[in-house]
């Protein structure tokens, strides 16, 4: 796999950096990501305990880093109405640029299903009040998020390019066409370059480019090349090569498109 086939810039629509795996050499990660040519990222925020570190993230890199913040289906128990309206004050900071991630995980999270949907149903029914962008993981629950989406964004289009960010997809090409066609963008990771799977990049080419955008979900989901090890944002121009290569396009033709749909999903000029 190429590595240097996509130049600048690239925009990685989706880290953690503020993990703890990250504490020994934040700095140099970042270092190396811009060396690769990804100038943007958006931190993600998964849990109300970590949003001031989240956000103190960002606000001390104001031209590289965007953040959401959300409430994981790992911690999806800890919904209350309380914290939705604590979510809508900070909705309003301008580091803010998305609420997630939030979704559905049938696989690891040990809350209950119902539990889930119904905080679901409930943040991404505020987002479309607020007009902010959701970041929706889902794992092996592609029946249950599809009809949640039906039933809060109808088929009326988005005010903006897409309504949010299905992250780190890997459903069926059926669920990649149903969410795009409700107005989602889907997130490449490191996935996409594993051998065996042809399903995931069925997928990719089904929707084209103009839905897609690239993330890493570092420290986790390496490509390949890194598999068993740490990820860091400067492996999305792997990422971005198996795109390149995936819909017959030079490199920086499918760089270009990804940080175009990234900026326009989370309204960033
Ligand atoms: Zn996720
Ligand atoms: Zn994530």
């Amino acid at each position: 796999m190429r590595e240097s086939g996509c130049p600048a810039p690239l925009f990685d629509s989706h880290v953690h950096l503020t993990d703890p795996q990250f504490d020994a050499d934040r700095e140099a990660v970042l270092a190396r990501a811009a060396a690769a040519g990804v100038s943007r990222l958006v931190e993600i925020g998964d849990c109300p305990k970590h949003w001031s570190r989240v956000l103190a993230f960002a606000r001390a890199r104001p031209k590289t880093v965007r953040c959401a913040l959300g409430l994981h289906p790992y911690y999806a128990d800890q919904y209350t109405d309380e914290l939705l309206s604590r979510l809508a004050e900070h909705s309003l900071l301008p580091e803010v640029v998305a609420i997630g991630e939030i979704g559905l995980d049938y696989t690891r999270a040990s809350v209950p299903a119902p539990v889930q949907t119904a905080a679901l149903r409930r943040i991404l029914a505020a987002c479309r009040r607020w007009e902010k962008p959701v970041v929706i993981h889902c794992r092996d629950a592609y029946a249950d998020l599809r009809a949640i989406v039906a039933e809060i964004f109808p088929s009326s289009p988005p005010p903006y390019r897409f309504w949010g960010v299905v992250h780190c997809f890997s459903g069926s090409p059926d669920d990649a066409a149903f969410l795009a066609a409700a107005g989602f963008a889907l997130g490449a990771d490191g996935p996409i370059t594993y051998p065996k799977n042809s399903a995931l990049r069925a997928a990719f080419l089904r929707i084209g480019p103009d839905h897609t955008v690239l993330e890493t979900d570092s420290p986790y989901l390496p490509p390949q090349t890194r598999r068993g090890q740490r990820n860091e944002p400067a492996a999305a121009t792997q990422i971005c090569a198996a795109l390149a290569e995936l819909w017959g396009m030079p490199g920086h033709e499918a760089a270009q498109i990804a940080t175009r749909n990234a900026l326009a999903l989370y309204r960033l000029g």
